[in-house]
């Protein structure tokens, strides 16, 4: 029921590949962006050490890991010196009292503690950037994983711009915001890691499967392994597919639509980075879902599993028309096909 594709031009490929590149850079904050989101934690941090003396705030998500808008929101993760973990109820009241005290703090607006989420924030909104941003509590996986994707990110540029585009796609298309029932950026990287872990010769390797001896290495953190291969400097002597596939970004961005609209099978498999072997819905139990996202740690979380039938429906059609989309000549696109206002 897919269109067939006509077959593509080296012009046409050109066109696609300055559509990926300027995306990126489009959407890529400078450093003097990144710096004021750490002028902005170190400010909270010193804030909120006021009531909570042992307090430390730590950036993650995309202010750290690498695929950052302009815009994005702020993850700040807290911990209290001196204590490893907290408990449901604990978490709440600290999320209540928190919120209390940030509603003092003269630079922001818009407090609002959620505390019905599986994991419990309060959100908030920066008055001098227009930022919004969210705290949460010991969310120590969070911070593992988003040293992964910054290590994914870290290995090749495309990998980086591939992401970007994914995520510009995502909000263009309306089915990249988790808290109206589609699937999160996050969701989205990690489909973007799988399928560049998937091509042939793969773009990037599964730093999870990476060790030395014959047995992986343990790191727990909250009861999963965080393990992954991070010493990046000697990759290309750990992994022999180093540098092996050439493919440009905008080839890359059209057999990322190709292959999860002709060749993964949603109801089979898992989109799963941990492991370069295929894992089955059937192996996890989770053959009642369609779009199934495995967390890279935290192997009981499928990332897919809040999607309704209907919204999943609608997340494969926009995957179906951007195939077509981008796998259709044209002479160029519009200027701002990705438009930085969307
Ligand atoms: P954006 O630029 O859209 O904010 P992001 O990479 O920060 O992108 P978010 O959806 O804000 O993505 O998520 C921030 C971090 O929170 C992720 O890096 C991940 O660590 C964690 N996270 C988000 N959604 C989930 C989820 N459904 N399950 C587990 N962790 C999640
Ligand atoms: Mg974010």
């Amino acid at each position: 029921q897919l269109d067939p594709l006509p077959t593509l031009t080296p012009e046409f490929l050109n066109v696609l590949n300055k559509v990926c590149e300027q995306c990126y850079t489009d959407f890529a904050p400078d450093e003097l962006e990144v710096g004021v989101r750490e002028h902005i934690l170190q400010d909270l941090e010193t804030f909120v050490k006021r009531q909570f003396a042992g307090a430390r705030l730590q950036l993650f998500g995309s202010s750290k890991n690498g695929f950052g808008f302009r815009q994005s929101d702020l993850d700040i993760c807290m911990v209290l010196d001196g204590q490893d973990t907290i408990d449901d109820v604990d978490c709440i009241t600290i999320i209540e009292s928190l919120a209390r005290l940030l509603k003092k703090h003269p630079g922001l607006k818009n407090i609002l503690p959620i505390t019905t989420a599986k994991v419990p924030i309060v959100k908030f909104y920066h008055v001098r950037t227009g930022l919004e941003g969210d705290i949460s509590l010991y969310n120590t996986l969070a911070l593992h994983n988003t040293h992964l994707l910054a290590s994914y990110a870290a290995i090749d540029r495309r990998v980086k711009i591939l992401c970007y585009v994914m995520k510009v796609f995502a909000k263009m298309c309306d089915i990249g915001d988790a808290s109206r029932g589609s699937l999160s950026s996050y969701a989205y990287t990690l489909m973007v890691l799988f399928f560049l872990q998937q091509r042939n010769p793969p773009v990037i390797p599964v730093l999870q499967e990476i060790y030395d001896g014959t047995k992986k290495p343990e790191v727990l953190v909250d009861g999963w392994n965080v393990y992954f291969f991070h010493d990046l400097k000697t990759l290309p002597s750990r992994w022999p597919q180093y540098g092996k596939n050439t493919e440009t970004v905008g080839e890359l961005w059209l057999g990322l639509l190709r292959f999860y609209t002709e060749d993964f099978d949603f109801r089979e498999h898992v989109v799963c980075i941990r492991q370069h072997g295929r894992l089955t819905t059937f192996n996890k139990q989770w053959t009642s879902k369609y779009i199934v996202i495995e967390d890279p740690f935290d192997l009981n979380h499928n990332l897919g599993a809040g999607l309704s039938r209907k919204m999943t429906n609608f997340i494969m059609k926009a995957f179906i028309n951007g195939r077509t989309v981008f796998g259709t000549p044209v002479k160029a696109f519009p200027p701002y096909f990705f438009d930085p206002e969307v």
